[in-house]
């Protein structure tokens, strides 16, 4: 038990070591591989130990460091290096890095999609320059509700974030005023 405990303390401060000088930059340098493992053996900690005690945090520091590697989606050499860094110190099998690393691939390209259709919804929002002109000639250039000509707007009648289109006939010329005022009733939404 007092055998346990004390492991535990040594894992411990050896894990803070480790934390602080990978968190110091996002990177894990030569020097620094070396200063962990001296102190690993200086504390009698093995990288089983490390493994058994602190899988969890270590999975999760790992994480975020391959997402770092993987932000330009190629790992170089110089990276590689540091990805056999912490095989040696957290006792990781090549199986268990490899799994991370496409875990991280993946969950990066998930984001990519999901940008690139939150990209292109936003991009349908804008309505095209042919559109405003037959609707502006349709309208005779002035808002449809009151007849103001000042600060004209064109509206979706059918607002975009509920499945309205851009074709002529869910366009429409209002004042801002007027336009307001829809927003208010129907809460915000064009
Ligand atoms: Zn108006």
């Amino acid at each position: 038990m007092e055998n346990n405990l004390e492991l535990k303390n040594n894992v411990n401060s050896v894990f803070q070591l480790i934390v602080s000088l990978i968190e110091d930059d996002n990177i894990l340098k030569a020097d620094e591989y070396e200063k962990i493992q001296a102190y690993k053996r200086e504390l009698n900690v093995s990288s089983q130990n490390i493994y058994d005690i602190k899988k969890m945090d270590i999975d999760r520091i790992l994480y975020l460091q391959f997402y770092l590697l993987l932000l330009d989606d190629k790992i170089d050499f110089n990276e590689r290096i540091e990805i056999k860094y912490y095989k040696a110190i957290f006792g990781y099998s090549e199986n268990e890095i490899f799994q991370l690393e496409i875990k991280v691939r993946k969950e990066k390209n998930n984001w990519r999609e999901v940008e690139s259709k939150v990209d292109k919804k936003e991009k349908s929002r804008h309505i095209p320059e042919s559109i405003k002109k037959i609707v502006w000639d349709r309208d005779g250039g002035k808002c449809v509700l009151c007849g103001s000509m000042d600060y004209l707007e064109f509206d979706h009648d059918i607002p975009f974030s509920l499945g309205g289109s851009n074709s002529t006939e869910n366009i429409r010329i209002l004042c801002r005023n007027c336009n307001r005022r829809k927003s208010d009733n129907i809460g915000d939404i064009d």
